[in-house]
């Protein structure tokens, strides 16, 4: 799960993807405090664990065998999504065989999806989705301990306030005997099971559904597939409505602009030329919705609802909700965009830096220069395209990068 920095909340798992590599200068830090005694940092965790009920057995288990290992810190800085065009990132994660697969686990579980779906009120297929983003339906959950990998990230100093406190949560969760040591495995940032929570998530959403007693995200699908919809659920869901639709802009309509018209009713778009594809009608006039178009004026373009800023709090990345949106469509038997994606070259990290270092420059605020190109930059790119005189999509390309560079 990708997770803003500065914001504090509760999210279910995290890839980091956009901001964990946040900068080199980190990765350079990692190595100072290696020094640190690897008893004191457990004298001093076990201090806290303890002042919040964590047994001392249960402290001893979780550390037995545990040494903080740097073979966990090369994940955080490899992030293969920075070079990849919005088509390749859709096609990957909404491929034939995730459909499909889909299909067959709606099926073989369609009992219990029902009685999720009645107690959440959250559509089926996308709990489906999010568990076939997370991990392909368990299909790779990381093979991490998740205190060895809490360990290792905090006692080597990345993001170790925060990881600190989810290696506190995950103690918590043993001292509940929701799940042994053992078997309490994820990724290498520490999101567990089916459905990638961190410790913290889990301590707040996951549910035992199949009512044995425990939470078990890691080997029970009934309390992975709850736990996800409970999330949602308490994340704002709106039963019976989707996340949002694919439209077409009539030739009138006057796509550039559109994204900064914020939010309006379909009614107010349908009556500014946007309709659904293939001849669809909105089932609510009434919904408020906003535009979005991930790869700019030539690419697919769509509606979005509020549920789709539910799947969000799941991950916090554009791309990854509409993934979940749209592989959610596609199980229970929707078609394919209709809009091809455009043919273009996503930015590399580096050229992310660059155009954001250079809209900073020319008094266009993009942030941090941190290569993520996110809603602050595209709004710097929307300011300099329309000062430019150029097309308004916010859609971060190295002709823009050219073009900065030649303004005195
Ligand atoms: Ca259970």
């Amino acid at each position: 799960m990708h997770q803003d920095a500065t914001v504090s909340r509760p999210a279910p798992g995290r890839r980091f993807a956009g901001r964990l590599a946040l900068s080199l200068t980190l990765l350079v830090a990692l190595s100072a405090p290696a020094s640190a005694n690897y008893q004191t940092f457990l004298n001093k965790l076990w201090h806290d664990a303890h002042a919040r009920g964590v047994p001392k057995s249960v402290f001893d288990e979780a550390f037995r065998g545990v040494k903080p290992s740097r073979d966990i810190l090369p994940h955080a800085n490899n992030q293969a999504e920075f070079k990849e065009t919005a088509g390749a990132y859709f096609a990957r994660r909404v491929s034939a065989a995730r459909i499909e697969n889909g299909r067959e686990r709606a099926q073989e579980w369609s009992r219990t999806l029902a009685a999720i779906e009645r107690h959440y009120g959250v559509d089926r297929y996308v709990v489906l989705s999010v568990w076939a983003n997370e991990t392909n339906y368990g299909g790779f959950m990381g093979g991490h301990s998740t205190i060895q990998a809490l360990t290792s990230l905090v006692y080597y100093g990345y993001r170790a306030s925060y990881f600190r406190k989810e290696l506190l949560n995950a103690l918590d969760i043993l001292a509940h005997r929701d799940i042994d040591a053992r078997h309490m495995v994820g990724s290498w940032a520490g999101a567990m099971g089916h459905t990638q929570f961190m410790p913290s998530s889990y301590k707040h959403y996951a549910v035992d559904f199949d009512g044995d007693g425990r939470r078990d995200i890691w080997t029970t699908i009934p309390d992975a597939l709850a736990s996800t919809a409970n999330y949602l659920h308490r994340m704002g869901w709106r039963p019976g409505e989707t996340w949002g639709y694919e439209v077409v802009a009539s030739p009138g309509f006057d796509v550039r602009h559109a994204a900064r018209r914020g939010t309006l009713t379909i009614a107010q778009w349908e009556r500014l030329g946007l309709r659904r594809v293939e001849g669809k009608r909105f089932p609510r006039p009434s919904d408020r919705a906003h535009f979005y178009q991930p790869a700019g004026v030539n690419g697919p373009a769509f509606l979005l609802l509020p549920n789709f800023r539910v799947i969000k709090r799941y991950n916090n990345s554009n791309f990854y909700a509409l993934a979940v949106g749209h592989l959610a469509d596609r199980i229970r038997g929707g078609g394919p965009f209709v809009t091809p994606w455009p043919p273009d070259e996503a930015l590399s990290r580096k050229e992310g830096k660059e155009l954001q270092a250079l809209l900073n420059r020319h008094g266009y605020r993009a942030g941090d220069p941190d290569g993520v190109v996110g809603p602050q930059t595209q709004d710097a790119i929307r300011d300099f395209q329309q000062s430019a005189g150029l097309e308004v999509d916010g859609y971060p390309t190295t002709d823009l990068i050219k073009r900065l560079r030649t303004i005195d």
